[in-house]
């Protein structure tokens, strides 16, 4: 990519998880694919976790140091491709899932947001020991280890034990293992330690970062709009595969509304995962990411110092 317009122009995909996760290609291999789809603008949004990001930045290497200046949380280019550091944060109120985004979020292993991915990754990884034991007596026995091996980064979830499940033989998809097993009340399901929707977007607003509900149209509770706003939620994803074209018109008017950022990206999970659609597919233009970089860098200059 030339420097043209580098920073105006361009389309965005603002979520795709990689191998950090529950994605099948590592984040090396997402830019490659952004790369040939003409996707300039990439957000890695791993659920509770950047480790995909900072996988980036070390291959960005010489160009990462020369340019320290750059905090840990700005976004920055691989084989020409923008790359936005990014989360997903699962959280859950009342029975029902609502997932929240956090956009340039920081990175550093050693902050206080870091600590507290650490302390959610741990809660999948004691749910995951309980699903094994729960899978044994319904007469399904998963290795750990099986598992594990499919979870190739650090943030180990359901997909990883429907993967290993598959591999057993005891279902034919993932999806079937959420539909039969895995899903929320099935006969497998482990709830775990989650942060309610508002706890989850103030720390992200707290570390700086920029919150946006992720596929709204999925959680089935609207009306905790309201509270997230009070609460510092910044934007709404309307662009979403699972949202109908009806959802899509009806979030970028509530967007409007409350003075919200519309966002929109494929939840790219890597083809044959059952979840997400396709990269490049689901994108939204570069006067989003404009919108994104403005909330953050005033979110920056008020946390600064603190
Ligand atoms: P977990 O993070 O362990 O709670 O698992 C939730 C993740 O599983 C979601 O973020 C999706 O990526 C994936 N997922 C949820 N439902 C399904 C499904 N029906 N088929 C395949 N993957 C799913
Ligand atoms: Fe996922
Ligand atoms: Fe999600
Ligand atoms: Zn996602």
């Amino acid at each position: 990519m030339t420097g043209a317009g580098k920073d105006t122009v361009g389309k965005a995909d603002l979520h795709v998880h990689t191998t950090a996760s529950d994605g099948l290609f590592s984040a090396e291999e997402v830019v490659s694919l952004c790369e040939r789809r003409g996707v300039q603008v990439v957000a890695i949004a791993d659920h509770d976790t950047t480790a995909g990001v900072r996988q980036l930045i070390s291959r960005v290497g010489e160009s990462w140091s020369a340019g320290r200046a750059m905090s840990w949380s700005s976004s920055f280019y691989h084989r020409g491709v923008e790359i936005i550091p990014a989360v997903e944060i699962n959280a859950e109120l009342d029975e029902k899932e609502v997932h929240i985004l956090g956009y340039f979020v920081p990175v550093d292993p050693g902050s206080e947001f870091a600590i507290l991915l650490d302390t959610l990754r741990r809660s999948r990884m004691d749910r995951v020991r309980a699903m094994v034991l729960r899978l044994e007596e319904l007469g399904f026995p998963v290795e750990l280890e099986r598992i594990l091996s499919f979870a190739k980064g650090e943030s180990v979830g359901r997909p990883h034990v429907g993967q290993a499940m598959v591999q057993k033989g005891y279902v034919s998809s993932v999806k079937e293992a959420f539909e039969k097993y895995l899903g929320t009340g099935k006969p497998a399901y482990v709830p775990r330690a989650h942060l309610t929707p508002v706890q989850a977007v103030k720390s992200i607003v707290r570390a700086g970062g920029v919150a946006v509900w992720a596929h709204p149209g999925t959680a089935g509770c609207d009306h905790l709009l309201e509270k997230l706003v009070e609460n510092g939620l910044d934007g709404l994803e309307c662009l979403h595969p699972e949202h109908s074209p009806e959802d899509t018109r009806r979030y970028a008017a509530l967007a409007r509304e409350y003075s919200l950022i519309a966002t929109g990206g494929s939840d790219f999970h890597g083809p044959g995962s059952g979840e997400g659609g396709e990269l490049g597919e689901w994108v939204v233009d570069y006067s989003v990411v404009t919108l994104l970089k403005e909330v953050r860098l005033k979110r920056g200059l008020q946390t600064a110092g603190r």
